[in-house]
């Protein structure tokens, strides 16, 4: 029995990992779950899964929750250092870390710190920390590692695309890797005019065409942003340079990612846009289970097309690959900037084609650094947060 503490356990990754573990109840249990606000839901899925602790981290939440909403024998506790005890709880054997935005470090810090493996969807902990991050993940390990079994201390992927790479890095070895091609969706606004992508509303952008997914990536996929992000993540995660580091449009979103080998052998890995077949990867490896997910049908006919991203109508992918080379406090700085862009859009004070102009002024005012300390970069990331909140498009 592998045993699961589900960090952001009420959003889109978090209700999917739930369906993977209800796939699997023989083989996979559920000992943690976090949520920040959303306390219905978390207590519905501890009445379910029936985990030995769980938390909220909104701690205004305490006074809303009543008395027998949780079941008897699960500890409900409130605030960020809740979420960080149950990321190193010592009755989980790995760490989902689900939670939106830099809110997710925290964790993924304290599980690693643990000494546990770490599934990742959370990529601004990469994104915000990546040096940092990658420093403690390959810190020595304490005792050597069963041959076939999980190290402590890992970070498997769950985005879609690095959980490719991931898997199609395990084809080859590193230093026969040529390039990492990440494919991207292109969003709702891939076919779109650029004057009609500055009319685009809330509603618009959060109309994703293959992914179903919690508002503030919805956005990030309709600007790119995402794509930036994941550049970044990848930039870290495999230790590659931004040279290293291609992204193509792939609107269907079968292809989720590449890896090209010296040779010119391109190794690819596809199965239909669901996240719940990543999930259980990340949560097996290196085992591979009957999968949950509904399957490629290729005796019908369907086409693959590709693309190259239009850096004119979608700017914020560019703004992915001056981080990924730069590094220092970039990445913290865009990363806390974008999420404060995408709240301001999505309270309609933004237009769209400001989150990644505004992200870009912000960035360049920033004073950088190049190897930053992580109180270096939370102070960056509040900054950032407060530029944004004033920033205003001039003329
Ligand atoms: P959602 O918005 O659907 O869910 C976010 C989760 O985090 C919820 O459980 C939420 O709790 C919790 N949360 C929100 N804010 C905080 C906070 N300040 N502190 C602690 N917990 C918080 O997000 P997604 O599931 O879509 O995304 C989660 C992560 O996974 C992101 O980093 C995203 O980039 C990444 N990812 C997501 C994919 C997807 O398909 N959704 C694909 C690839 C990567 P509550 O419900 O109470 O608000
Ligand atoms: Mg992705």
């Amino acid at each position: 029995m592998k045993r699961i503490a589900v960090l952001g356990a009420t959003g889109s990754i978090g209700v999917s990992c739930q369906a993977v573990v209800r796939a699997h109840p023989d083989k996979l249990a559920i000992v943690g779950m976090t949520a920040h606000a959303r306390w219905e839901d978390l207590a519905k899925a501890c009445q379910e899964f029936r985990p030995l602790r769980a938390a909220l981290s909104d701690e205004s939440q305490r006074s809303q929750v009543p008395a027998g909403a949780f079941p008897r024998e699960t500890i409900l506790e409130f605030g960020p250092d809740a979420v960080a005890r149950i990321a190193a709880m010592a009755e989980a054997d790995i760490v989902l870390s689900g939670i939106v935005g830099a809110a997710g470090l925290r964790g993924t810090i304290a599980a690693l710190e643990a000494g546990k493996p770490v599934a990742l969807a959370n990529k601004e902990t990469l994104v915000v920390a990546g040096p940092l991050v990658m420093g403690l993940v390959n810190a020595p390990a304490s005792a050597a590692v069963p041959p076939g079994t999980c190290p402590p201390r890992k970070l498997l992927p769950v985005d879609s695309e690095h959980n490719a790479v991931f898997q199609a890095l395990e084809c080859g070895r590193r230093q026969d890797v040529k390039r990492v091609i990440l494919t991207a969706s292109g969003g709702p606004f891939r076919t779109w005019p650029l004057e009609k992508i500055r009319t685009a509303t809330r509603e618009d952008a959060l109309a994703h065409p293959t992914w179903n997914m919690g508002p503030k990536i919805t956005v990030d996929s309709a600007t790119m942003m995402n794509k930036a992000l994941e550049v970044i993540e990848a930039r870290w995660l495999f230790d590659l340079s931004a040279d290293e580091i291609d992204v193509v449009v792939h609107p269907q979103s079968v292809v989720h990612s590449m890896v090209e080998y010296r040779d010119g052998s391109v190794l690819a890995q596809l199965s239909p846009p669901d996240m719940k077949l990543p999930i259980q990867y990340a949560l097996t490896w290196p085992e591979r289970w009957e999968g949950v997910s509904p399957r490629l049908d290729l005796t019908k006919s369907f086409g693959l097309h590709f693309e190259p991203p239009d850096l004119q109508r979608f700017p914020a992918l560019a703004l992915g690959f001056e981080v990924a080379r730069r590094g220092g406090t970039c990445g913290a700085v865009l990363n806390a900037a974008n999420e404060a862009a995408v709240d301001r859009f999505l309270k309609r004070e933004l237009a769209f084609t400001d989150i990644a102009r505004a992200c870009r002024d912000i960035l360049n005012a920033h004073s950088y650094s190049p190897s930053p300390t992580l109180e270096e970069l939370l102070r960056l990331d509040a900054w950032a947060r407060e530029e944004m909140f004033r920033w205003k498009c001039s003329p």
